[in-house]
């Protein structure tokens, strides 16, 4: 029998197969119709349609903030993604889920009920910060603090781990999303050019940086003039970039200072030794390790798939569900 893995983020949901590894990773994203409430697309079609669409046609991402914004799209979501991760199978499966770590109650409840209705035999609910350090390859269950900062789509979530339980942890409404705000911000108030939330994360992935370099790349931009309200074209370069972005990156670093000054002084020897690891799609932003080694004095290395590493978690886990059993 198939156990599966999810990794229900803010921005993708990654799915893990027992046995097969990762099937599925699409962003978390539902085109609906906003009169009858039906759900018309989910996952990579309906990206396409953010931001492009007519009228009573909306794309939403419903776990925008970190928080279960809509329950009823969310669910329609899971159960989209679970039965294209599974297909038809006579055997119920088990499902861990991993979800953001300041859901509540209420938005837990819900997942799992979601989860339920899709046929699982059993769901289980993990922390995000601990999966993510197993993905990572740490080992989490000795008397030895581990730091994981998993910088998502809507949250930060920055912990310290031991004994295979969070000791410490923050999490922070600042993470991809902002990044991407700030650069729509800049380019309004700066450029005079309204750019939509997608090219926002190209220029991002492209040419942002948080951490100064020696070279300053270029980059063109295609956006609509902010007062002619024709299309326009501008030259944009990293510098100006990163002066966007800084600000915000900079609230994550406090963040985590915040975390190290409440953590136990042996922890903080283990993560001064070991050092931090850095998790989710956003420690993809160019200078994010330099600028956190930079301004806290401690070593910092990414992940190797930030992408994935909370999938992989999973299915690290589901080897040892029975643990989870009680
Ligand atoms: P979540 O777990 O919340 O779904 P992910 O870990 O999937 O989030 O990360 C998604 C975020 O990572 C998005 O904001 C995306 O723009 C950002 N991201 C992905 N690749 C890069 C990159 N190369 N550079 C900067 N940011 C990136
Ligand atoms: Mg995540």
């Amino acid at each position: 029998m198939k156990d599966i893995g999810i990794d229900l983020g803010t921005a993708n949901v990654v799915i893990y197969v027992k046995g097969s590894g990762i099937v599925l990773n699409e962003p978390s994203v539902v085109a609906i119709d906003s009169d009858t409430k039906k759900v018309l697309a989910v996952g990579n079609e309906a990206n396409e349609m953010l931001g492009r669409t007519p009228g009573k046609i909306k794309a939403i991402r419903p776990m925008k903030d970190g928080v279960i914004a809509d329950f009823d799209v969310t669910g329609a979501m899971l159960n989209h993604f679970i039965k294209k991760a599974i297909g038809k199978r006579i055997m119920k499966p088990r499902i861990l889920i991993c979800c953001p770590s300041n859901i509540t109650q209420v938005e837990k409840t819900a997942i799992m009920e979601a989860a339920i209705s899709t046929g699982a035999r059993k769901v289980f609910l993990e922390e995000e910060p601990k999966v993510a350090a197993v993905g990572a390859g740490l080992d989490i269950s000795k008397p030895s603090g581990n730091m994981v900062i998993d910088i998502g789509g809507g949250t930060t979530d920055i912990a310290v781990l031991s004994l295979g339980g969070i000791v410490t942890s923050e999490s922070i409404r600042i993470a991809g999303n902002t990044f991407d705000s700030d650069i729509i911000k800049y380019m309004k108030d700066k450029h005079k050019i309204i750019v939509g939330e997608r090219s926002a994360e190209e220029i991002k992935k492209e040419i942002g940086s948080v951490y100064r370099k020696d070279k300053n790349e270029k980059m063109e931009v295609k956006g609509r003039d902010a007062v002619t309200g024709l299309p326009r074209t501008v030259t944009i370069n990293q510098e100006e970039i990163e002066g966007a972005l800084k600000e915000d990156a900079l609230k994550i670093v406090r963040a985590t200072k915040t975390v190290l000054e409440k953590t136990p002084p042996e922890l903080s020897a283990d993560i001064m030794d070991k050092g931090i690891i850095l998790t989710g799609g956003g420690s993809l932003l160019e200078g994010f390790p330099q600028l956190l080694k930079e301004e806290l004095e401690v070593p910092v290395f990414v992940a190797d798939s930030p992408l994935t590493c909370v999938a992989e978690g999973t299915g690290v886990l589901l080897e040892h569900l029975e643990l989870l059993e009680n």
